[in-house]
């Protein structure tokens, strides 16, 4: 089962990056191109009754089976960096995070109007990233579709913050 591969496979980081916080290290993910096929294609199997027109990832482990994931989907990507990394007209919105705060961007015309989004991030914490990730989503006129994850950390409450949106979420590990 997927769910207990990835388990398997990530590895906790005791006060990364900051004392206190156990961080859950997807690189050991990568080595693995066969669980990284079943990965993309257990994310992509989540998606049968969503229509989705993009996938956006969130820097920078966002970008590693976002990209995997609308290449199966057949549909573009768009990427969304922290401040200052996009080179074209971009759009900002700060976010707050598990430990920390950061400005995310995207290109203002990444998107179109009406288009059906789906975010994707390897790890659902507080929700505070995908939070900010959707507010420029639909600063762009375009709607999110949905939210997809690797990992959700329940105990954060982060599907709690997002429920209020009502667009689906999907993890394929949960703690
Ligand atoms: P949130 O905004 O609190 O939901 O935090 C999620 C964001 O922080 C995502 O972009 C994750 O990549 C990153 N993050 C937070 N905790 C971890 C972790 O334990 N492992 C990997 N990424 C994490």
């Amino acid at each position: 089962m997927i769910e207990s591969k990835i388990k398997q496979t990530v590895r906790d980081i005791a006060d990364f990056p900051k004392p206190g916080i156990v961080f859950k290290d997807i690189t050991p993910i990568l080595k693995d191109g066969v669980l990284c096929r079943e990965i993309t294609e257990a994310l992509a199997a989540q998606l049968l009754d969503v229509k989705v027109d993009v996938v956006v990832g969130i820097e920078s482990r966002g970008f590693l089976f976002g990209m995997l994931l609308a290449q199966t989907l057949q549909v573009p990507f768009v990427p969304i960096r922290k401040a200052g990394k996009l080179p074209f007209k971009t759009i900002k919105q700060p976010c707050n995070l598990e430990y920390g705060s950061a400005v995310l961007e995207v290109h203002e015309d990444a998107l179109l109007p009406g288009q059906k989004v789906l975010i994707h991030d390897d790890l659902l914490a507080t929700g505070g990233t995908v939070v900010a990730a959707a507010k420029l989503v639909k600063m762009l006129g375009a709607e999110v579709a949905g939210f997809s994850f690797i990992i959700g950390l329940d105990f954060l409450k982060g599907k709690e913050r997002l429920a209020e949106g009502n667009a689906p979420i999907f993890t394929l590990a949960s703690y």
